[in-house]
């Protein structure tokens, strides 16, 4: 099992706890999945770096991963956990 898999965050190169919300966006075809801090800052670089990877002609889908406290049973944005607060496409 890889239950004690390092998950780094491709933003910050800083460590995701796994217990702690955060973002996986997979490459669809490769199965190679690029982890974010659920935090503002590193929300926005994965929503570039998708951008980006997306123009490269891949095919990518995104998994919010909640908190392992986050008390929703079906969580999502504004889960009761407060995990991802701020959504990943920002408008200014
Ligand atoms: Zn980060
Ligand atoms: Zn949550």
């Amino acid at each position: 099992m890889s239950r004690n898999r390092i998950i780094r965050c491709a933003a910050c190169a800083g460590r995701i706890r796994p217990q702690h919300p955060h973002i996986g966006v997979e490459n669809l075809e490769t199965g190679e999945e690029f982890s974010y801090h659920a935090r503002p800052e590193c929300q926005k670089r994965a929503a570039e770096e998708t951008a980006t990877r997306l123009g490269a002609g891949g095919i990518f889908g995104a998994h919010h991963y909640h908190a392992s406290t986050c008390p929703d049973e079906a969580p999502g944005f504004g889960c009761s956990g407060g995990c991802f607060d701020t959504p990943m496409a920002v408008a200014n």
